[in-house]
């Protein structure tokens, strides 16, 4: 069963691509770009070539065959050659030839992504020894000619602040409308939402299908039943978790009120990312509308669902500016950010989640952020093998793997284990591939995700692994059949690093003590899931997990049911979304003390004298209070303190 086949260790120590040749055409070509010093290391060294790999998988085939010619006269050339056609290429930048001008182009738009772009052995070492972030900046120290290449690769890339600047001075006007609307009406609102999602949910899957390639019960459920499902938690229990709240008085305070009232923060920026496209803007959405905010929404560059959500909420009856949406990659993201939203709302991986937080520092701008998970499964010897065998297969592969709080590792007790394998095997082979209703799993939706999980199973397989399914799969196709993994530890990427794909790496455990070590050697904690038949060891586990949702014999339900709060532990995000506290989330929560307007002088105020400090201190002595002694204590203490400080109050301060 074991799988070591040349595809997969050429992932890791090749390309599937590109010859040795071709590679190695790379590193020279790499060098003549980047050839490192002040600290960094050269093109070669970096091992940034290796992940040549990740860049060709969205090429164009003529554009790879191209690159593929280029690499091969790189490798052929002797080195003064090289370096004289590298300078032709720079110099074609001001004769204008274009072909040449085009083959720099591409040349150094591959050599700098990989170098500066992405996290090979030495990649991340770049970006950080440079403290440069693609995604932020585009000026690399001592390397002018960056900006020029990426506005000539990429127009759009140049982002119009003007633009951005226009769509928050828009949602900041409109934003006094939306709080005056009342709950209510928006609420109402917000049921119309619904109305419209339901009726044109068949549109809605076909669009999310399109742009994700995930099936369609994948896109019925998370999509349309979660929004669904959101939007009527709201319509119940908004008003209920926004009302003004009265708060305990204490005795010291006696005759006045305590309230807490929740008023809308402003205008909430939304940053969301490319797995569930339609629920990620729709339910921020909703949440912080109903709260009284307006919103600006970003959409994953790679699932824009251009138009949608602002036809739907139209049809609703949404002014245009209560809630926008902008449209663009991270660079576009962090200019909307740079107009200083209230609040961000992200979703996405860890690494922008550092990013959006830093530059969200900068600006004091609060953040709430959903990021990756690493979800353990922990099954248990007196679980119910057939559905612990059933979820497993549902947690680790819906959305083909591609949720937040998937089951990416699965601890079952040795007892079990073997059983539990066999019918995970057999079940799992089972599952069909494609996007119609009869189909169990779509494909993948970004070639970035593809080559991660290529990599992940490459370095598993490298390390010892056992592959029992998904055998059949090219390393390439968006279409991943769902792969079942034995043999698996800790050092290996697949149980270290979110994978985000159709994987089930299982591992055999023979105590709770271990078991619980195992789930929680991980940087990130964001949900959980516990199966056994003694509810007592299934509860005493769950608590020692440091994640922020933890299902019982189930999975993910947490995340289903909308009045619960939703968020990580660890690096997995900060804040809550969702339920009563995601609801006050999008709130400024004000605290408010009503008093009368009587002619009476605080104690503590102007003037102090010895007398009254006296008075004071017998009362602070006495505000720990027990039983009716305490209370008849503080108030022989209280009464002539206050009329002291009525007295004096009154007398003001003597000369
Ligand atoms: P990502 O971090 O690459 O991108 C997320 C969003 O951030 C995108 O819209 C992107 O354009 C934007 N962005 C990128 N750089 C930015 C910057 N510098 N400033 C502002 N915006 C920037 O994530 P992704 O690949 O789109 O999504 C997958 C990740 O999201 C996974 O790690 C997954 O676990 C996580 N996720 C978490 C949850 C959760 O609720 N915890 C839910 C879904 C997905």
């Amino acid at each position: 069963m074991r799988r070591e086949s040349s595809l997969h260790l050429a992932a890791t120590l090749g390309s599937v691509y590109f010859s040795a040749r071709q590679l190695r055409g790379l590193n020279r070509l790499g060098d003549g770009y980047c050839p490192g010093g002040d600290g960094l290391p050269s093109f070669s060294a970096s091992g940034a070539g290796w992940q040549i790999d990740r860049l060709a998988e969205a090429m164009h085939p003529q554009d790879r065959a191209d690159l593929g010619l280029l690499l091969d006269v790189a490798a052929s050339l002797p080195r003064p050659l090289l370096a004289g056609l590298l300078r032709l290429f720079n110099q074609a930048e001001h004769l204008r030839l274009t072909p040449l001008r085009l083959a720099r182009l591409g040349a150094a738009g591959v050599v700098y992504s990989l170098y500066y772009g992405f996290a090979g052995p030495g990649g991340t070492q770049v970006r950080d020894r440079l403290g440069w972030d693609a995604a932020i900046r585009t000026h690399i120290p001592g390397e002018p000619v960056m900006n020029q290449l990426v506005r000539d690769a990429a127009p759009d890339l140049a982002v119009d602040t003007t633009e951005v600047a226009a769509v928050f001075d828009r949602a900041r006007a409109a934003q006094p409308a939306i709080a005056a609307l009342g709950l209510p009406q928006r609420l109402a609102l917000l049921d119309r939402l619904g109305q419209v999602v339901l009726r044109r949910r068949e549109e809605i899957i076909a669009r999310v299908s399109q742009e994700t390639g995930k099936c369609a019960s994948d896109a019925l459920l998370g999509e349309i039943f979660a929004v669904i499902d959101n939007l009527e938690y709201l319509r119940r229990h908004a008003a209920a978790v926004l009302a003004d709240r009265k708060m305990p008085t204490p005795l010291a305070m006696l005759g006045k009120q305590s309230r807490v009232w929740y008023e809308p923060l402003g205008t909430i920026l939304v940053i969301a990312p490319w797995n569930y496209p339609f629920y990620q803007a729709i339910v921020p959405i909703s949440i912080a509308f109903a709260a009284g905010n307006a919103v600006v929404h970003k959409p994953s560059e790679y699932t824009p669902l251009a138009g949608l959500v602002e036809s739907i909420l139209a049809e609703a009856g949404f002014a245009p500016d209560w809630a926008q949406v902008v449209y663009g990659n991270g660079q576009i993201g962090s200019a909307c950010l740079a107009q200083s939203p209230d609040k961000l709302f992200f979703t996405g991986s860890i690494a922008t989640g550092k990013r959006v937080m830093a530059q969200a520092a900068e600006l004091l701008v609060p953040v709430e952020l959903e990021l990756g998970g690493k979800d353990p499964m922990l099954v248990f010897a007196d679980a119910n093998l057939e559905r612990a065998v059933a979820g497993a297969m549902w947690g680790a592969f819906t959305n083909t793997g591609q949720s937040c709080t998937s089951i990416e590792r699965c601890y079952v007790a040795r007892p079990l284990y073997e059983r539990f394998v066999a019918r995970l095997v057999e079940q799992t082979s089972k599952l069909t591939l494609g996007t119609g209703p009869d189909h169990d799993i779509g494909s993948m939706t970004t070639p970035m995700q593809i080559a991660i999980v290529r990599e992940h199973l490459a370095d598993a397989l490298a390390k010892g692994a056992m592959q029992h399914t998904g055998l059949d799969w090219d390393g390439v196709s968006p279409a991943i059949p769902p792969i079942v993994l034995t043999q698996v530890n800790h050092e290996m990427r697949v149980m270290q690093e979110e994978s985000f794909g159709p994987f089930l790496p299982v591992m055999a455990f023979d105590s709770e003590a271990e078991v619980v070590r195992l789930a929680n050697q991980t940087i990130y904690g964001l949900s959980a899931c516990v199966w056994g038949g003694d509810k007592a060891q299934l509860e005493r586990v769950a608590r020692q997990l440091k994640v922020g949702n933890v299902s019982i014999n189930n999975h993910m339900i947490t995340e289903g049911n909308h009045a619960l709060p939703f968020g990580g532990a660890k690096q997995s995000g900060i804040g809550r979304f969702k339920g009563e506290d995601g609801l006050r989330g999008f709130c400024n929560t004000k605290a408010v003390m009503v008093d009368g307007n009587s002619a009476k002088i605080e104690a503590n105020w102007y003037p102090f004298t010895s007398a009254k400090y006296q008075a004071l201190d017998k009362m602070t002595v006495a505000s720990r209070m027990r039983g009716l002694a305490g209370i008849i204590r503080f108030a022989l203490a209280g009464l002539p303190l206050e009329s002291l400080a009525n007295k004096l109050g009154r007398k003001g301060r003597q000369p």
